[in-house]
């Protein structure tokens, strides 16, 4: 228990898991559960490890911010010198309040509204990565209306087949929604080329979530060049950045990290004889491990041949298995020797609430601390208020130091933006 291969900011210390130097005991007794407590040395090792692997290439880093929307969290990666790449002007709000500037921030997503576009556009961020000719003659027409060029990198839609746990993250493959398709790809670049106020600065892709095939990332970059080639043919120079998009994948049980290394000797030649700038978008591989959600246990239960332990945690607060059927490990804070059969399940009223299903899980009782590993990704960030949930604290430790970077929500909270006396307007 407590391997420190899989999450190397949890350490088993004096007994206890230990984010860092502070017990997760301490965590709970400080800011209660159900509370996600991050590491801040686990974020930045995966970052240097992404950054050494990159280095033999002009690169930037951007981080996806949807995996782990936290302030404190971008902050941190700011200052390891990561962009973002950000899908929603929510994000870009978030990214600015950080500190990151226009320079550092690229814009993707299948459906940017108008509003959105203007809001990055006045932003001056450094790319706008397009996913269909209807966006790019809008932002065309906004960017000209706001007398700006927008810099555009077309996502394109590779058509190659990834292998990730479940088909909700592949984003890569023929017919999906992302991306334009490849077949498409020329006409739409010499439309942006043609269209005013854009400048085609860019190719793009990204091939879906939690991928371990790395050869994918080849196969994908490949057709991208193989586009680039052409246009250049054609007499397109504006083309400077090559976008890989995001994906790598992480560890939540007891498989090999993936190789950085083999990463980069998929993509690493292909870009520096491409020699454009090669830009990665990783979310889950920085944060993924760094995080975990500590809950504790409310009851114990039986039911038909069925053991339960039920958490102060619900599927609101952490919606991957549920969602995704994600397999998370779950080891208690205080860890015990006796084990039993169970399903892991929160109070919310769905049979689907459950982060584990006939899990082979120490023998916890009731009042016991549970942390839930690999939760720093797409964890909070997807949480809910469903059953009137407030959504939990963030805790982030670095060293011997903590800080809540979240406040716990309170009810008043839930009602904020409500009313019960509805103020009736007429048609
Ligand atoms: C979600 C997303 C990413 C990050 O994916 P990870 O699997 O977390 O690395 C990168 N780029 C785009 C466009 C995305 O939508």
């Amino acid at each position: 228990m407590g391997e420190g291969v899989l999450t190397p900011g949890f350490v088993i210390q004096d007994g206890a898991l230990a984010c860092e130097d502070v017990p997760l005991e301490r965590i709970a007794d400080a800011a209660g559960t159900p509370v996600y407590v991050y590491s801040a040395g686990a974020i930045r090792e995966q970052y240097r490890l992404l950054s050494r692997a990159l280095a033999p290439v002009t690169h930037r880093i951007h981080y996806s911010v949807k995996a782990n929307s936290n302030l404190a969290v971008l902050r941190l990666l700011r200052g390891l010198g990561a962009g973002v790449d950000i899908v929603s002007g929510g994000e870009l709000y978030r990214a600015l309040l950080a500190g990151f500037t226009g320079r550092d921030i690229v814009f993707s997503g299948v459906g940017k509204t108008e509003q959105e576009l203007r809001e990055a556009l006045a932003a001056r961020i450094l790319l706008v990565n397009v996913e269909s000719v209807p966006e790019l003659e809008l932002l065309s027409r906004v960017a000209a209306d706001m007398g700006v060029v927008a810099p555009v990198a077309l996502r394109v839609n590779p058509e190659v087949t990834v292998d990730t746990p479940h088909r909700y993250t592949r984003t890569g493959e023929r017919g999906l929604k992302f991306g334009i398709p490849f077949a498409d790809a020329e006409d739409a670049a010499r439309l942006a080329t043609t269209l005013p106020a854009l400048r085609l600065d860019g190719l793009d892709m990204h091939i879906g979530s939690q991928v371990v095939q790395l050869t994918a990332y080849q196969q994908g970059l490949r057709r991208l060049l193989e586009l680039y080639d052409v246009l250049r043919s054609s007499g397109v120079e504006s083309i400077r950045y090559l976008d890989i998009g995001g994906g790598l994948a992480v560890p939540y049980d007891h498989e090999a990290p993936i190789d950085l290394n083999a990463y980069a000797g998929e993509v690493l030649p292909l870009a520096t004889r491409s020699g454009l700038t090669l830009f990665v978008e990783p979310g889950r591989f920085l944060v993924g491990n760094a995080g975990v959600l500590l809950t504790r246990v409310l009851y114990r239960k039986r039911s038909g041949d069925r053991e339960y332990v039920i958490t102060d945690a619900g599927m609101n607060d952490l919606l991957r298995p549920s969602h995704y059927n994600a397999f998370h490990r779950i080891d208690a804070v205080r860890p015990h020797t006796a084990r039993i059969i169970a399903d892991i399940v929160g109070p919310v009223c769905e049979s689907g609430d459950f982060f584990a299903l006939g899990r082979d899980v120490e023998n916890v009782v009731a009042g016991e601390l549970l942390a839930i590993r690999s939760a720093g990704a797409y964890g909070f960030s997807m949480a809910s208020n469903y059953n009137s949930r407030p959504r939990t604290a963030e805790v982030l430790v670095d060293g011997n130091r903590f800080a809540v970077v979240t406040e716990r929500e309170r009810y008043e909270d839930l009602v904020r933006q409500e009313t019960a006396d509805p103020h009736w307007r007429t048609a």
